[in-house]
């Protein structure tokens, strides 16, 4: 199936929208990819194939059978709110489901696992591909994929539910749980030590924060994370002045880095300069529509928007629901 190398036709039909999304990483959601799910429906008025339903989750599978299992159950739950877009039929519980595509993030491989789920003649039917970040679909056989298994493993897994607990539930105590786990599994895994040290934040332990940041640098872990970090840590201890400095920094060297303005604000506003806090606020909305944090702060503030809508986009993994 390689043969013909990035020239090869991608056979999988996709969303052009969503090869853009998926290259450019996805900043809504913090460093880790998520989960993507687009489901295909035909109208059973017009027979025409309506737009795709969306839905972004952050999972983790330890196995080709769990992936598996995860993306049939979700092809199944899937449902549409509103009705066909090209005729108006309302009837939603009579759309025929056609396919969905489920990508998870494999991150040791740094490729999209996609599992294709369709059903015909009552009998479901899956279908497996790798993809690049340049879109380059490979389709693997299910041997193909048992024999690679390490785009399934068991720490990451632990290491993504962790990150889900802590960013998207707040479920602190079981996201210290499966972040131990990860590092138990991989002892060297600094993204894992980052997450604890985000969750020593969330937990107001700025101390053990600063020592599982540390720990994180020792093994290697990005310069720019480990930075942002810092300056949350710095403002967690009331050390402004130093949070100013270290955002400051980090905005000469990443001038598009939302968090870096945001965190900058924070340090302002507890040194109560609110006009300045304020303008980095919103220079971090400019750069990110849906900086959840800086949009909160500001409303806070009685400030209004830039922008009326910023508010209702969506700003956590949502279920399974129109596009
Ligand atoms: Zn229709």
């Amino acid at each position: 199936m390689e043969e013909g190398g990035k020239t090869q036709p991608m056979l999988f039909e996709r969303d052009s929208s969503y090869v853009s999304y998926r290259a450019a990483g996805n900043q809504r959601f913090g460093p880790y990819q998520l989960d993507e799910l687009i489901v295909y429906y035909r109208c059973p008025g017009c027979k025409k194939e309506m737009r795709p339903s969306f839905a972004r989750f952050c999972m983790g599978f330890a196995s080709l059978d769990e992936f598996r299992r995860a993306a049939v159950n979700l092809f199944e739950r899937a449902s549409r709110r509103s009705g066909c877009e090209h005729c108006g039929q309302e009837a939603k519980e009579q759309l025929l489901k056609r396919r969905s595509y489920f990508f998870h993030f494999s991150y040791f491989k740094k490729k999209d696992f996609i599992i294709e789920v369709r059903r015909t003649s009552g009998r479901i039917f899956c279908r497996y591909a790798l993809m690049d970040d340049q879109g380059v679909i490979e389709h693997l056989t299910r041997e193909q994929i048992a024999g690679a298994d390490v785009y399934f493993d068991p720490g990451m897994a632990e290491f993504r539910q962790g990150y889900a607990e802590l960013t998207f539930h707040s479920r602190l105590e079981d996201a210290r749980v499966h972040l131990s786990r990860a590092l138990y599994l991989h002892p060297v895994f600094p993204e894992a030590e980052l997450e604890l040290a985000r969750l020593s934040l969330a937990c107001g332990k700025p101390g053990e924060a600063d020592e599982h940041l540390e720990q994180a640098e020792r093994m290697g872990t990005s310069d720019l994370l480990s930075r942002l970090l810092r300056a949350e840590i710095f403002i967690a201890e009331g050390a402004f002045v130093k949070a100013q400095s270290i955002c400051r920094d980090i905005l000469i060297k990443y001038p598009e880095e939302a968090d870096g303005f945001y965190l900058r604000g924070m340090a302002y506003l507890n040194e109560g300069k609110k006009n300045l806090a304020a303008r980095d606020f919103k220079q971090a909305i400019s750069l990110d529509s849906a900086h959840a944090r800086s949009i909160k702060a500001l409303h806070e503030l009685g400030i209004e928007l830039p922008e009326e809508s910023v508010l209702h986009r969506l700003k956590k993994p949502h279920p399974i629901d129109d596009a």
